[in-house]
């Protein structure tokens, strides 16, 4: 058994906390940390409402700034965590890392590090931040899994298990992200809107041809013909996984496709056309100094807000496409998650629940042994096997569709 600390206490960390306590026989004591500790709290007590706690045990709230590494490392060691869960905001990844590689326990996110005064980042993005500490890990044997939510996280898996079990050689792989649900508000986010829009205002990066192309975010669209979704047109967007992917698989096309509604595109433009998505300060009139992007997220539903009214279901997946047997092969490895079953079983929308579920299944195979590598990895770098097969178990099965047909994917 081992210890959790969860850090954040947003709609990820929700669906986090209830698929921890559903697994607290083989993870230990629980314990979950963020800025506002009245938030931690509620989500605690929604777990015990929930009655998702499979056997007595502690889950406790703490305050927590978690871009202080000694505080975070402090509390650490204060609750004998050997495994911090990161779901807190993306600003706060590396002083994190930082605290998991002084304390030596296990770390894992499922966002690439940002820095909150930069727009975009130049590729791979992942050897801006997180590389860098690569060795730090190794020599301090600190398991640290980045990016293990659903994209980046279980697409990553795809991509590797389309490498092992399904194609020789692989030529290209294009992740597509729709949400085919509804939550009934004008506009909202499906998470952090800061986090959301600065996704969609910086240059898009794939790797194509063997190098890195650019282009804006909205240039280039496609319309997918996917499984229960049907027909739904995605546009190509930066991503963090390309800049994982692209490192492991260099010849071929990795491509990240995320679908949008003209509602939204029209939203978005207009907010971005007349500065409100900027993050630089501006006075008004009145001599008060404030951030565009702030206020905006400040006007917005709180994508938790949207959990109980939303229906529908989404749709993520990769399609991969290269040679099996000398013959050219391809393979489109998916989930779909209802929005409604999630919000009914831990209280949060789909989204989140994609996310969350991928994190807690890393824990449980580092708790096993299974993943516990003892270095940083991104996902594709292990065993997907294991991984899929547990989540087919939590709550997120995976389903394979090539020229066999549609079917689960079950390694028994
Ligand atoms: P939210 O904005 O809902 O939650 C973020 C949490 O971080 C909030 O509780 C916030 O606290 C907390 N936080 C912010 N700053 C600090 C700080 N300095 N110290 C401690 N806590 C802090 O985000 P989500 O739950 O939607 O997303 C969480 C993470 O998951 C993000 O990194 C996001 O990018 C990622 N994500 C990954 C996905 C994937 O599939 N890979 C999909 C969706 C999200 P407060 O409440 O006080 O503001």
């Amino acid at each position: 058994k081992k210890n959790v600390l969860i850090i954040g206490a947003g709609g990820v960390a929700q669906v986090v906390a209830h698929k921890c306590a559903q697994h607290n026989d083989v993870l230990g004591a629980l314990y979950i940390a963020s800025r506002t500790k009245s938030k931690c709290d509620d989500i605690i007590a929604s777990v015990h409402e929930k009655g998702a706690m499979k056997v007595a045990g502690t889950f406790e709230a703490h305050a927590l700034d978690a871009k202080d590494t000694s505080a975070v490392a402090d509390l650490i060691r204060k609750t004998g965590s050997q495994i911090v869960i990161n779901v807190g905001t993306p600003y706060v990844n590396m002083s994190v890392l930082d605290a998991c590689i002084e304390t030596g326990v296990a770390y894992m996110d499922t966002a690439i590090h940002e820095d909150p005064a930069k727009i975009c980042e130049t590729p791979p993005w992942y050897a801006n931040y997180e590389w860098k500490k690569r060795e730090a890990c190794a020599k301090a044997g600190v398991t640290a899994i980045l990016g293990v939510g659903f994209d980046p996280g279980v697409v990553n898996a795809y991509a590797r298990l389309a490498e092992d079990q399904y194609l020789d050689t692989i030529e290209s792989i294009d992740i597509v992200d729709i949400n085919a649900g509804s939550h009934g508000k004008y506009f909202a986010t499906n998470f952090d809107p800061e986090i959301n829009f600065r996704e969609f205002t910086g240059t898009v990066y794939s790797w194509q041809g063997g190098e890195w192309r650019e282009n804006r975010m909205f240039e280039v669209g496609k319309e997918w013909d996917l499984p229960v979704v049907g027909k739904q047109k995605a546009y190509m967007s930066g991503h963090d996984e390309v800049h994982s992917l692209a490192n492991r698989y260099p010849k071929a096309d990795v491509r990240f496709w995320m679908g949008f509604g003209d509602h939204y595109i029209n939203v978005f433009t207009v907010l971005k056309s007349i500065g409100l998505l900027s993050e630089q300060p501006v006075t008004t009139a009145e001599g008060l100094e404030v951030v565009p992007l702030k206020v905006v997220k400040a006007c917005l539903p709180d994508p938790a807000s949207l959990a109980p009214g939303y229906t529908g279901k989404t749709c993520i997946g990769d399609l991969v496409k290269g040679t099996k047997d000398g013959k050219p092969a391809e393979v489109f490895i998916y989930n779909v998650a209802d929005h409604k079953e999630a919000f009914n079983e831990v209280g949060s929308q789909g989204i989140s629940y994609t996310a969350g579920v991928p994190p807690v299944a890393a824990a449980i195979l580092i708790a096993n042994g299974t993943w516990d590598v003892k270095k940083m990895a991104n996902v594709e770098d292990l065993d997907p096997k294991p991984f899929i097969s547990l989540l087919n178990r939590i709550g997120l099965p995976t389903r394979v569709k090539d020229a066999e047909g549609d079917r689960a994917v079950d390694f028994g």
